[in-house]
Parts: structure tokens; C-alpha cells; sequence
């Protein structure tokens, strides 16, 4: 047996040592899908919720308001009940709604208010690797305000261009004395390094700040525990680890000691459930998450998560990650191995880790097409970093093994130099 053979049985010995395998349950357009912290694949538990809320909506109508199972009208609570041990939250404390972009914009701007109140400083601290989002509607909600962006945005800068420090972190908190909010991703989208939310929470309330995290690149692969960790606000989407599906509807979570406040973005959706439909022109909040909802919950981006959330109930989010570190130790050990031309840009301590793993290459972007056009789907962001995520719900050893020895004979044979450098669009 050669190398090759050897290399591939030896993945398939841990394939079968894993036994959770629910790749039947999902459709993969490819042969090779480990893009899934870009857009998880559909399952058959997202069609089947889907197709019930058609069905409710083809044979109840209006009445799938009070009727559906779930009413409508609850469905974002009821989603966020069922997420809440996901983000280790309390049931009230979490809602689906909105975009994440969107729950950004209101939870930032609640708690910039909150600031304004309580005669805090209103500087927000972010960091130079964030999602450009979510810097965009912090600056829009800061000139909103009439507070200058340039002045009440504090970048804490990367030392390495793929991670950051705590420390650095606690250093801009030193240097400004007015900071509200410290807003941080758990995972960064590029190098996919998972920070450490306990203690940046506890430094944000140690200098008297808001702690507000973007969880779009953990939720669903990596557990959380926001009200045990004192965390203020978080917001997050569901079109990737949790497979909802192109555009679904986003989640957010409110801590306790804030319910009852005003959100920044109001809406009637948000309104006192028992008395919304009374019609009155003056807004009282639910006293919980779901006073950040806006207007009426979009069941049809929504309804695809039911599904998704039965997938993770039956495995637990516990194991989905036990797993995804294994797989992304062996990946990284397989770069290692047999690509060392690439770079790990990912931390190698598995505490500091997400679920995707970085491969920087000067031709990240020519490699990444050379993949797709074999089948296998990962993705490449600016400048270097082809991104690869062994989603456990459906990627195992085998296909991690795979994707490395495609990427081995693309560099071998040069095949990613017929493609063209990187022009515009969707990578
Ligand atoms: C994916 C992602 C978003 C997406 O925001 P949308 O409003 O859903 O487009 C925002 N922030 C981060 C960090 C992300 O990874």
C-alpha cells in the first residue's frame, strides 16, 4: 500500500471511530461542500420546516397567525427558546430577527442611548480584522447620533494582520477613558481565531463598558455561555454553521437587566405581545429580546431553522464541536504535512479556535478557483487566505483528506495558472 492509500485509510479509520455521521441528511451540490461557514447546505429537516409552514400558509391562510404549529405570531420567540441553550442564554434573553447587519444597528444604538443615560463615554471599541459590516452600522448609528465616527470608533490594530490580543484590547481601553461599548467578534471571518468572551467581557465592565459580540462565524459550532459570562448584547446569523438557508432571518440576544429598555429601532413586532394587536400609538417594549424585533417576522426565512435546530437537538452542540476540533486538528496536521508551501493562519490551540481553518498562499485566489472547478467548494478572502470548514454535521476525515490531496496536485501541476487573477464578485 502506498502513501496515498495509506493517508486515505486512515481517514476513513476515524470516519468510522466518529460515528456521528448525518450526511444524508443534507443535500451537498458538490462533491466536496466545506464552505458552511459561508452557506451551510440544505437538509431535509430545513426543507420538511419549510414545506410545513407552505402548507400552513396554502390551507390556513391568515389563521396560521394563531394556528400554525407554532403560531406565526410567537415563531420568533419560539426560535429563540429553542436557540438559547446554543448560546447558553436564558429563554427570554434571545429572539430571531431582522438581518445581523440590521440587529447590529439596534442593539448598537440601544446601548450607545444607554451610554448617553447613564453618563458613560460613547467611544466603541472594535478591532481592524472585523466584517465591514458591522463597522459600517456602527458608524452610521454613531453619526446618527451626531458623534464624529473618526473620533468615537477605537481600532485596537492586529499585530499580526490575523489575530488579536486581549492585551492589545485591554491597552486601548487604558488609553481611552470614554469608552461605552467594546463590540468584538467571537470568531474572525478570516483566520478564524475564537477570542476569549469571558474575559473581554470582563474587561469591558471592568472599565465600566458594554460588552456586544458578533457571533456570526460560532453559532452552531462553537457552545456558548453569554448570561454566565455577563455578556450585554450579541447578535449572529443562521445561513452558516446552522444551515437556515441564503438570507434567513438572524438571531440576537438581550441580557436580562435590559429588558424593558427602549430599542433604537422600534417596531411593532417588538410591541408587548398580549397587547400588540390593542392597535395603541405609543410603544411599550415586550420585556424581553423580542422587544428588539421590528416589523412583521419573515416566516419563510425563518421557518428552515426549525428544522436545522432538530439536527443539533439530536446530536448536541457539544459534540458538533468536539468534532469540528478534531477535524480541524487533522487538517491543520495534513497542511502541515503535505502542503508546506501554505501557512496555517488559524491558532493551533484549539481553545482559540473556530471551525474553519486558514490556508494562506500567494495564489489563494487562482488556488481557490482551481478547487471549484474540481468539485470542491471552499472559498478565498483578500488577501491570501483560502478558508476550509469541515462542518461536522456533514464533512468528515475523508473529505478533509481529499480536499488536501487536490490541493496537493494543484500545486504540484500547476493548475490553478490557467486561471485568471482576481477581477470583481462573489468569492
Ligand atoms: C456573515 C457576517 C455578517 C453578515 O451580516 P448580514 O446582515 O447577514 O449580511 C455580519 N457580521 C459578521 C462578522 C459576519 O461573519
Amino acid at each position: 500500500m502506498d502513501d496515498h492509500e495509506l493517508g486515505r485509510e486512515r481517514a476513513q479509520r476515524l470516519d468510522d471511530a466518529a460515528g456521528v455521521n448525518l450526511r444524508d441528511r443534507f443535500y451537498l451540490p458538490d462533491d466536496l461542500y466545506l464552505d458552511g461557514n459561508s452557506l451551510g447546505p440544505l437538509s431535509t429537516d430545513a426543507e420538511r420546516s419549510l414545506q410545513r409552514v407552505i402548507d400552513e400558509w396554502r390551507e390556513r391562510g391568515i389563521r396560521g397567525w394563531t394556528d400554525g404549529e407554532p403560531p406565526w405570531f410567537h415563531y420568533g420567540e419560539h426560535l429563540g427558546t429553542r436557540l438559547a441553550p446554543l448560546v447558553g442564554a436564558r429563554e427570554d434573553e434571545v429572539v430571531v430577527a431582522n438581518s445581523t447587519t440590521v440587529n447590529i444597528h439596534t442593539l448598537v444604538g440601544t446601548f450607545l442611548d444607554l451610554c448617553a443615560e447613564s453618563n458613560r463615554g460613547q467611544k466603541i471599541v472594535v478591532n481592524d480584522l472585523d466584517f465591514p459590516t458591522d463597522h459600517y452600522a456602527i458608524r452610521s448609528q454613531l453619526r446618527l447620533r451626531g458623534l464624529d465616527p473618526d473620533d468615537h470608533l477605537v481600532i485596537v490594530e492586529s499585530h499580526d494582520g490575523r489575530t488579536l490580543r486581549e492585551d492589545d484590547i485591554a491597552a486601548a481601553l487604558d488609553e481611552h477613558d470614554d469608552v461605552g461599548i467594546v463590540f468584538m467578534p467571537s470568531v474572525f471571518y478570516r483566520s478564524g481565531q475564537l477570542l476569549d468572551i469571558d474575559s473581554v467581557t470582563d474587561l469591558a465592565h471592568e472599565h465600566d463598558a458594554f460588552a456586544g459580540f458578533d457571533l456570526a462565524h460560532s453559532v452552531g459550532a462553537v457552545p456558548h455561555s453569554l448570561a454566565e459570562s455577563g455578556v450585554d448584547f450579541a447578535v449572529w446569523c443562521h445561513y452558516k454553521y446552522l444551515n437556515a438557508g441564503p438570507g434567513a432571518i438572524a438571531g440576537l440576544y438581550v441580557h436580562r437587566d435590559y429588558h424593558g429598555e427602549l430599542p433604537a429601532l422600534a417596531g411593532w413586532w417588538g410591541h408587548e405581545k398580549e397587547t400588540q394587536f390593542e392597535m395603541q400609538l405609543t410603544y411599550t417594549p415586550a420585556r424581553s429580546a423580542g422587544a428588539w424585533q421590528i416589523g412583521t417576522i419573515p416566516i419563510l426565512s425563518a421557518a428552515p431553522l426549525a428544522g436545522v435546530l432538530d439536527i443539533v437537538d439530536e446530536v448536541g452542540i457539544e459534540t458538533v464541536r468536539e468534532r469540528s476540533v478534531e477535524l480541524t486538528e487533522y487538517l491543520i496536521s495534513l497542511v502541515d504535512e503535505r502542503l508546506p508551501e501554505c501557512t496555517v493562519g488559524t491558532p493551533r490551540d484549539p481553545d482559540r479556535r473556530g471551525g474553519h481553518v486558514a490556508i494562506e498562499h500567494p495564489e489563494g485566489y487562482r488556488i481557490n478557483e482551481a478547487l471549484k472547478a474540481r468539485g470542491v467548494v471552499v472559498d478565498f478572502r483578500p488577501p491570501n487566505v483560502i478558508r476550509v470548514c469541515p462542518s461536522p454535521l456533514y464533512v468528515g476525515f475523508e473529505d478533509v483528506w481529499e480536499a488536501v490531496e487536490h490541493l496537493r496536485e494543484i500545486l504540484d501541476e500547476g493548475a490553478y495558472e490557467q486561471f485568471e487573477e482576481r477581477g470583481g464578485g462573489v468569492t
